[in-house]
């Protein structure tokens, strides 16, 4: 028996809130949880500015930006130690630092930031986190370890973006961690951060930690998995741009999936794999109010309104590809898609038409390359700055009309693609980025507004 408990950065960003977080567990104590925590708020994008000034000669910004590091922990540390951190905490934090400090001398010296070595970097947010709150909830009196989760979150080599090694990792929580875990007691462990089979430090990912509590829980067979963040679970849409957004009770896996990579930061997107697979359910809660609303993740889901979230994504990059000549022709989209698989580009969204075929990229993808190859054989037109709005809801299927209650509501808005999805619960479309923020409002007023519902 154990519960995952994931407290993001927000969560762990401020002594206020390492306090509320210190209760939350506190109260979980009889189910044995296992805490797993992001870095504090804004620490993870301080670690990457510091190495990329380190890498760009800036020896002086990143020493700044290490000392700005510096300060806010050791602030939270005075204010929850009531100015007297205890010997063994100091010095913990004092040697991540001074691992911190030698890795960016190294980048500064080198000019050379490698992702292996960015992985390094980053990882110290989350260690550094862990290293403070164990210390508060032993304070406290709470019977608390500390795990390093580099011990049992065995990955790849592909740095910043590490992929599990299931097996590894169930085999290592069954030999170092479940013996560990016991009613009454906590056990403290890093998000994001893994390690190779040569034990080079990985990371998963950017908001990875919501991936390391799924599959740490789908490997203990945990009873729960619990990513407690700053919203009450997932709402209609996400709150910074729709602030009528509102929690939705239960999300249906698929749906949550969905949800995730169409850019509703709530979640992970790998989050939902590991914990379909162990059926291990997963909710989303809020650190600020543990007793409000919350949405639970489940295999079924009855849904009252044929439209469960929306979700925006961007900016993206569209590339049109023009063939009078090939187009409908046996092996096209084969030889298309081949060329954007040898630069391990991910197309997300794909419209065919007549003689052309549009795509969807992340901005970052290697244009030049891609289109080089691919006016081999077509045209190609790049449509940048464009965003995607996601209209995801598993009663699609058995809703007539929803195409013009989604069209309807958005009177006057330029959608310059549109695709559904394969399994039938997502309606995405391609807009300006500029348009996306009124797209997403439109839209929500259109399904969730009381008057339209
Ligand atoms: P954490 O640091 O706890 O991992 P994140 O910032 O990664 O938190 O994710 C929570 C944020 O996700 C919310 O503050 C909210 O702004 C954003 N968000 C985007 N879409 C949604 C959505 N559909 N429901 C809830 N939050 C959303
Ligand atoms: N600290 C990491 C990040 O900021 C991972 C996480 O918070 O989930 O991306
Ligand atoms: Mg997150």
């Amino acid at each position: 028996m154990t519960l995952v408990m994931k407290f993001g950065g927000t969560s762990v960003g401020d002594p206020a809130a390492m306090r509320q977080v210190a209760s939350l567990v506190e109260r979980a104590l009889p189910q044995a949880p296992l805490v797993v925590l992001s870095a504090m708020s804004g620490a993870t994008n301080a670690l990457f500015d510091a190495a990329r000034a380190a890498e760009g000669g800036d020896a002086k910004e990143s020493t700044r930006i290490q000392k700005v590091l510096v300060e806010k922990h050791h602030l939270c540390a005075r204010e929850l130690f009531d100015g007297e951190m205890p010997d063994k905490l100091a010095h913990g934090l004092r040697d991540l630092f001074d691992e911190l400090k030698v890795l960016l001398r190294g980048v500064a010296l080198l000019h050379e930031l490698t992702p292996r070595t960015m992985d390094a970097v980053a990882s110290l947010g989350e260690r550094l986190s862990t290293t403070l709150f164990r210390a508060f909830l032993a304070k406290r009196g709470v019977d608390a370890e500390w795990v390093d989760a580099r011990e049992v979150l065995r990955t790849d080599k592909r740095f910043g973006s590490a992929r599990p090694r299931y097996d590894a990792i169930r085999a290592l929580c069954a030999d170092k961690l479940a013996a560990k875990l016991r009613p009454g007691r906590a056990v403290v462990t890093q998000g994001y951060i893994g390690s190779s089979d040569e034990g080079f430090t990985t990371t998963l990912g950017r908001g990875g930690s919501d991936f390391s509590a799924a599959l740490l829980g789908a490997a203990l067979g945990a009873d729960e998995v619990q990513i407690w963040t700053d919203v009450e679970g997932i709402l209609t849409s996400d709150p910074r741009i729709v602030p009528d957004a509102r929690p939705i009770p239960a999300v249906g896996f698929a749906e949550a999936a969905e949800l995730a990579a169409f850019g509703a930061k709530v979640l992970h997107p790998a989050t939902i794999q590991p914990a379909v697979e162990a059926k291990v359910p997963v909710t989303v809660r809020s650190t600020h109010k543990p007793e409000g609303a919350f949405t639970a993740i489940t295999n079924d889901v009855a849904h009252e309104r044929p439209v469960t979230a929306l979700a925006r994504r961007g900016p993206i990059t569209v590339m049109t590809v023009t063939t009078e000549r090939m187009f409908g022709q046996a092996g096209f989209l084969g030889r298309l898609f081949e060329v954007y698989g040898r630069h391990g580009v991910s197309v997300d969204l794909v419209a065919t038409a007549e003689v052309s075929v549009s795509l969807t990229v992340e901005p970052e993808a290697p244009l030049a390359e891609l289109c080089a190859e691919i006016e081999k054989f077509a045209r190609v037109e790049i449509a940048r700055d464009r965003a995607i709005v996601a209209v995801i809801g598993s009663r699609f299927r058995d809703t007539p009309g929803i195409a013009k209650r989604i069209f309807s509501a958005l009177e006057g808005v330029n959608v310059e693609m549109i695709s559904m999805g394969a399994n039938e619960i997502n309606l995405s479309m391609v807009v300006r980025y500029s348009d996306s923020e009124a797209t997403l409002r439109a839209l929500h007023k259109g399904f969730f507004d009381e008057a339209n519902a």
